[in-house]
């Protein structure tokens, strides 16, 4: 089979099982393993894929306790195992329980209802399906505690917080959200149930589900949250003070692209205080003088397309740049001088000393140093540059939306999605992640051609960034104190969020509202800028 007939690939976030790797991985496992045996030519296999892609993403964190995985039996080298186990008709769900013996072969799964919601809670209950002893090793208790053991926590001094969740019995959302802080430290989470009457009255508990939050330091209270779901629970609690999720343990794949650590000052640096509502200047302006004095400086001259590529990313900049000031002046007399030459090459260091001298003579100056602060990253090497070139590219998307005469005369005004295009030409030629580069150009292949206007430029750079997110949860260049999650949290945009039959779905248009508001001008703090 070629890979583009392939369903499932690497990039997914679920485990591609095959002959030889089925029985190593699901007997005796420390984990319980959900097992989706399907045949590549089945039409409804094919169909099912997306919901069973969704489904991995949904319980992602989940891993260590229950992974999902694949097997293709329609591959050549699959054929025997799939006979071994009986797999007669695609798909053929099995479930392996965590230590499982080698005599195995899976408990079948047949209920008819596959949707992401049913498969969820069926995995959950394979979790429960387990005894203390047999239970996978990383699976904290998903049965309920009662008030006798719940209430001698409170005013108790810990080294972590406790989130009580109290709901109905046939509730699910307690335990999805145990597992969805299983890879989390700094919380433990418990299920109580809301026939416990003491601990009601203790707690003073009236709606349901609810979460009652013990602090490390005695404190204890009912956590307020803008909506009872699931996705609301996880995210304000993951994102508690001194939360953090647990780095992928020997991490050293480089298959997701690290960015290298970058060569800058941050270490030594003053913490800079911030508010994760507002977009600051100074990211921005350190996103330029980076792309200008270092990543670009590494090419000794510019010529052909690619000359042409930094000519359009400094046009773009200079016409969109919000609220006029040093950068656009900058960028402006760039773009003038650019275009008024008729050089078919440039060496690079006529750029860099137009940026350097130049502007210095005419009072226009870059900032003279990297200076994050929305893009502060807890040690040198995290978050800065890239996070800078994330921001600058939304605020860039939501001011072609503001102003969309802007880009008239400059050549630009044809594209449908001009801003996504020169950031994919820039990404591609320039960028210093080269496999960053190389995802971004694939994503872009497949999609960005559908965007037919300014507000669909904006939402699928911020999809696309949200998939840059999924991908990199967990990984070495996740920021434990800025985790990956998907964006915006609820915290900044509650009524961006919302459930469909049980999974998290996005309001498009309260994104669309709540982009245009964060990343539009008067959203710009000019604090620690220039
Ligand atoms: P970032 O992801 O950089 O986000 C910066 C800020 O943007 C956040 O703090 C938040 O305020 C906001 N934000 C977050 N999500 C969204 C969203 N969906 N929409 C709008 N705003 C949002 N690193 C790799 O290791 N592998 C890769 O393949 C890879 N690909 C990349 C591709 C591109 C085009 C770029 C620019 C960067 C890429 N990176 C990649 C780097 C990675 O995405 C992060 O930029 C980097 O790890 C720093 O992360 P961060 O925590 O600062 O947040």
């Amino acid at each position: 089979l070629g890979t583009a007939a392939r369903l499932y690939t690497e990039e997914d976030p679920l485990v591609i099982l095959s002959s030889s790797s089925l029985k190593p991985s699901v007997i005796n496992s420390s984990s319980a393993w959900l097992v989706q045996f399907f045949s590549s030519w089945c039409g409804h296999c094919i169909q099912y894929s997306s919901t069973w892609k969704a489904l991995a993403q949904d319980v992602k964190d989940w891993q260590q306790a229950v992974s999902v995985a694949v097997l293709d039996c329609a591959q050549e080298e699959n054929f025997d195992i799939c006979k071994e186990f009986s797999i007669k008709f695609y798909p053929t769900f099995r479930y392996f329980r965590a230590h499982s013996p080698d005599t195995d072969r899976g408990t079948p799964y047949r209920g008819a209802d596959r949707e992401i919601q049913s498969v969820r809670q069926l995995m959950v209950n394979i979790l429960q399906n387990h005894t203390k002893l047999d239970r996978p090793d990383h699976c904290p208790p998903l049965e309920p505690y009662s008030s006798v053991e719940l209430l001698p926590l409170l005013g108790q001094r810990s080294d972590h917080y406790t989130a009580i969740i109290i709901e109905e019995p046939d509730s699910y959302v307690g335990r999805e959200v145990i597992l969805d802080l299983l890879q989390y430290s700094g919380v433990e989470v418990k299920r109580a149930l809301s026939s416990d009457l003491p601990l009601l009255d203790a707690l003073k508990i009236t709606t349901f589900p609810s979460v009652y939050l013990l602090h490390p330091n005695t404190t204890h209270t009912h956590l307020h949250v803008q909506k009872r779901l699931r996705f609301f629970f996880s995210s304000l609690l993951r994102t508690l003070p001194g939360v953090q999720r647990r780095l992928k343990s020997g991490s050293s794949s480089t298959s997701e692209g690290q960015m290298g650590a970058l060569p800058d000052k941050q270490s030594t640096e003053p913490w800079r205080d911030f508010d994760r509502s507002k977009v600051y200047a100074a990211d921005l302006e350190s996103a330029l003088h980076y792309l200008l004095r270092v990543e670009l400086a590494t090419h000794n001259t510019l010529e052909g397309e690619e000359l042409k590529i930094f000519k359009d990313f400094v046009t773009l900049v200079a016409k969109l740049y919000p609220g006029g000031g040093s950068v656009v002046k900058l960028m402006e007399t760039l773009s003038d001088w650019l275009l008024s030459l008729p050089l078919p090459r440039i060496p690079y260091q006529a750029v860099l000393d137009l940026v350097d001298n130049k502007m210095r003579i005419s009072g226009v100056f870059l900032g003279a140093e990297l200076r994050w602060v929305g893009c502060q990253g807890s040690r040198a090497g995290l978050r800065g540059y890239p996070c800078s070139l994330w921001t600058l590219f939304h605020v860039l998307t939501v001011q072609h939306d503001a102003t969309p005469t802007a880009l008239e005369n400059t050549g630009l005004e044809g594209e449908a999605a001009p801003v996504l295009q020169v950031m994919r030409r820039y990404i591609r030629t320039f960028f210093g992640c080269e496999e960053c580069g190389r995802h971004f150009e694939q994503a872009a292949a497949v999609s960005m051609e559908k965007v037919q206007d300014r507000e669909g430029q904006i939402l699928w750079l911020w999809n696309q960034h949200n998939m840059v997110n999924y991908r990199l949860a967990g990984s070495l260049s996740d920021d434990p104190l800025f985790p990956k999650a998907p964006w915006p949290s609820p915290s900044l945009c509650s009524s961006c969020h919302e459930e469909k039959n049980g999974v998290h779905v996005w309001n498009h248009g309260n994104v669309l509202f709540f982009l245009r508001q964060h990343y539009g001008a008067s959203n710009m703090s000019p604090k620690y800028s220039l």
